[in-house]
């Protein structure tokens, strides 16, 4: 009764329910405390198994937002197969407006595989990872920058598995129609959803879809629009549920991290004014801002400039800045070719 997490989910039912994953956590306010984490399923019929989250890190509103929407507008009449949607899925972390769970500290991105006997933030990936993951064919984490970073509007996969796998993620990562697509290095042990999804045999597709602890007119649209192509994309549903006009996708371009040479890190305490913003295309040596130190007023500003050229994918939005903060990161931009051929 006092450890692991359970739900009262039948996943053979049609129609739509709305109910809680459930993990045991004393706390001084109330001794025999549940975390609740919101679950909605919207089933009919055998078909394509969706499972939709937002709010892994809890400060990140555009999936947090339409996937509400979303379970509110769903007719489960006009959808083939089932959805399982998890719109606040570390529940405490979204209610303290937080990246972690202030319960445990718990990041649930770096969290995955779980343990079962773990804090709650663990609980919860290890359910995720070991028994509803693996229910599904399509995990689709939705995130973004978070209240301290402006990230490029970007679909997102691991290059996790087989080539042939790695093509069908790819494919579907096009298909969301987001103007630009990451594929991530993080390698087949790593704590992500992403992988996390890879290692329970399920296609995992994710985004940074805005930034900044907000979302705007622009960030909703996009998110819907991604989500609506999803969903249409696996069969799931045959017209848009969010997003208002035909969906029609976009000329996707991909980016890599793949060396730390591509972010430039704060390595004292410091001010950070960005000379280029999201989505500029710079070279190598270019400036990427200015180093400040309000601490010593006489000494000139720093300059920073890049190591490598590309496409700059995120930023620090809070000026204030301590070392080991990431200022500022350029990806690479990439053929699917060349991808593929790392992946073979
Ligand atoms: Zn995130």
């Amino acid at each position: 009764m006092h450890t692991g997490l359970y739900h009262a989910l039948d996943f053979t039912v049609d129609g739509k329910s709305l109910d809680f994953l459930s993990i045991p956590f004393s706390v001084d306010r109330s001794p025999y405390y549940q975390v609740k984490v919101p679950v909605c399923r919207v089933r009919n019929g055998t078909g394509p198994r969706v499972l939709l989250m937002a709010g892994n890190h809890g400060d990140e509103y555009e999936g947090e937002l339409l996937l509400g929407r979303l379970f509110r507008r769903l007719d489960p009449a006009r959808i083939r197969g089932e959805v399982t949607i998890l719109p606040a899925v570390n529940a405490p972390a979204v209610m303290a407006a937080r990246r972690r769970s202030p319960l445990d500290e718990g990041n649930l991105n770096r969290a995955f595989p779980g343990d079962p006997a773990g804090s709650p933030t663990f609980r919860l990936a290890h359910f995720l990872e070991h028994e509803l993951f693996p229910r599904h064919d399509v995990v689709f984490d939705i995130h973004s920058g978070g209240t301290s970073m402006a990230h490029l509007p970007c679909a997102l996969i691991e290059r996790q598995g087989t080539p042939d796998r790695l093509g069908r993620a790819l494919e579907l990562m096009r298909a969301l129609g987001m103007p630009y697509g990451f594929v991530a290095e993080n390698g087949a042990t790593a704590p992500t959803s992403m992988a996390a999804a890879a290692r329970a045999g399920v296609l995992g597709i994710s985004g940074e879809f805005g930034g900044g602890g907000t979302v705007t007119p622009e960030t909703m649209a996009y998110t819907a629009r991604a989500i609506d192509n999803l969903l249409i994309t696996v069969g799931l549903t045959d017209a848009p549920v969010l997003s208002d006009p035909a969906p029609v996708p976009d000329q996707m371009q991909l980016l890599q991290l793949d060396s730390h040479r591509q972010a430039i890190y704060a390595l004292r305490r410091g001010w950070f004014e960005p000379a280029v913003d999201v989505g500029a295309r710079v070279a190598a040596g270019d400036l990427a801002g200015w180093f400040h130190d309000l601490t010593r007023l006489d000494q000139q500003e720093e300059e920073l400039r890049f190591q490598e050229a590309g496409i700059v994918i995120s930023r620090r939005l809070h000026s204030d800045s301590e070392a080991g903060d990431c200022l500022i990161q350029v990806a690479r931009p990439v053929e699917e070719a060349g991808i593929l051929a790392r992946a073979a």
